[in-house]
């Protein structure tokens, strides 16, 4: 990959941020430039490797002033876009954790990822809205919506934010929550990294003391029947209750959660339209233990209003592992009366593939995507109604309307 050339002045910019970050910053050449970004950033101009909010807000200003792109980087996870020639700013020392089990709620820096949360939070019996892996981070899964195993239960983990502070792209620091910046408070449950640079977000924790949780077996011809039971009776599945049916050429994996008392039996009757499992580990478990029962990342990924026979067919015939899991619940009937602009909430069904499409499975899908699961960020409007792109749009006009932050999903700002 070539290094690109400086622009001029850019000495000027170096400097800067040589002078008014205390973190570390790295410049092409530098062996930790090459340990600092990641294979999918390209080559950036430079990389701050942040420890304070005062660091951030000289990035932000470095590149508001130098005209340079800036894209974040927490864990890596969701890196979608290269940020070539620009500042490349690292928050995963800034991983400050904090449980307020009064309030039930966490507070943590831009660099916290989900397995911490979930530690701290565990000895109070609480739980946040994490996904099925705990190295994700918490601020890049939250504002991009995070679908968690608890979501049919309480909503996606952008539903659960009460208060971010983050830094606009004139280098304010703002606090957004339902009072203070309600726009941006809207912008950010789902609207990704466009707005600002997060640098805490305080989140709500739920009562999780335990779940029921695991993983069944089954020969693969158990695909169709188990997946026509989902198709059939997704909406009598109690909202604690989480399923997702991974059919394979090999067998057929049931993986499920359930958040409350009553999870086998609630379970039984589709573990029954599969047949006799070859293994079973469901059982009782700490929510921590949640991150053994696997997820699949998705290079397809698909959203249905129904599963019809058709599609359950490709799905059986297509030789490839599919994911099929169930929506509704809170993820329909979200709490809030003004959710974010996290979109599709009636989808009934998502699929996620480890491969590309195949044409007929996704034949009768919606054309909706969801952020977190999207890679082609060309389709970044598709994970939003045109009501809530429109309004994202607007809101980034006001907060950054000549597009630092673009090394993302990124929504334009309108011309
Ligand atoms: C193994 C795996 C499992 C996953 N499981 C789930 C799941 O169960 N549910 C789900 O919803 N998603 C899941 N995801 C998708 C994941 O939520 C996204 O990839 C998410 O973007 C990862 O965020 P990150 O902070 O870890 O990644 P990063 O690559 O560090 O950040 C991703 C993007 O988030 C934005 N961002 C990050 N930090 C900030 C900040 N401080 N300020 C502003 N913007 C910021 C930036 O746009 C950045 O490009 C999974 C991903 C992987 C790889």
């Amino acid at each position: 990959m070539s290094i690109p050339t400086y622009a001029p002045g850019f000495d000027q910019v170096t400097h800067e941020l040589r002078t008014h970050a205390h973190g570390r910053v790295h410049l092409p050449g530098d062996a930790e430039y090459e340990r600092q970004r990641d294979a999918l950033h390209g080559a950036p101009a430079v990389v701050v490797d942040a420890e304070s909010v005062a660091d951030v807000r000289a990035t932000v200003l470095t590149a508001h002033r130098g005209g340079l792109p800036l894209a974040v980087l927490s864990t890596g996870h969701g890196t979608v876009a290269a940020s070539d020639g620009g500042l490349l700013l690292r928050t995963s020392r800034m991983a400050q954790v904090l449980v307020d089990p009064d309030r039930r709620t966490v507070r943590v820096g831009p660099g916290a990822r989900w397995g911490e949360v979930v530690a701290a939070a565990e000895p109070f019996g609480l739980a946040p809205l994490s996904g099925d892996t705990p190295s994700v981070g918490v601020v890049g899964y939250t504002l991009g919506g995070g679908l968690s195993w608890l979501s049919r239960k309480y909503g996606f983990a952008a539903d659960s934010l009460i208060r971010a502070e983050l830094v606009t792209a004139n280098g304010r620091l703002v606090v957004a929550d339902r009072h203070r910046h309600p726009d941006l408070f809207w912008a950010i449950r789902g609207g990704s990294g466009n707005f600002g640079v997060v640098t805490s977000l305080e989140l709500r924790l739920f009562p999780v003391p335990s779940v029921y949780g695991g993983r069944a077996e089954f020969p693969a011809d158990a695909a169709g029947p188990v997946l026509r039971y989902l198709a059939a009776h997704a909406d009598e599945l109690p909202d604690e209750l989480s399923v997702s049916v991974v059919a394979g050429p090999e067998s057929v994996v049931i993986r499920a959660v359930h958040a409350g008392e009553g999870g086998r039996a609630a379970l039984q009757p589709l573990l029954d339209a599969a047949g006799t499992p070859t293994s079973d580990t469901f059982r009782r478990m700490r929510y921590s233990e949640v991150s053994t029962i696997g997820g699949t990342p998705p290079i397809t990924f698909a959203m249905y209003d129904e599963l019809s026979p058709d599609t359950i067919a490709a799905i059986v015939e297509s030789g490839l592992t599919v994911e099929v899991k169930h929506c509704g619940g809170a993820i329909a009937h979200p709490a809030h009366d003004d959710p974010g602009p996290v979109s599709h909430r009636d989808a009934r069904f998502v699929m996620k593939i480890a491969a590309p499409a195949a044409d007929a499975i996704t034949a009768t899908a919606t054309g909706g995507s969801f952020l977190n699961f999207l890679h082609d960020t060309t389709r970044t409007h598709t994970a939003f109604t045109p009501e809530n792109h429109r309004r994202l749009r607007e809101i980034k006009t006001a907060y950054d309307p000549a597009n630092l932050f673009r090394g993302n999903h990124n929504i334009r700002p309108l011309a």
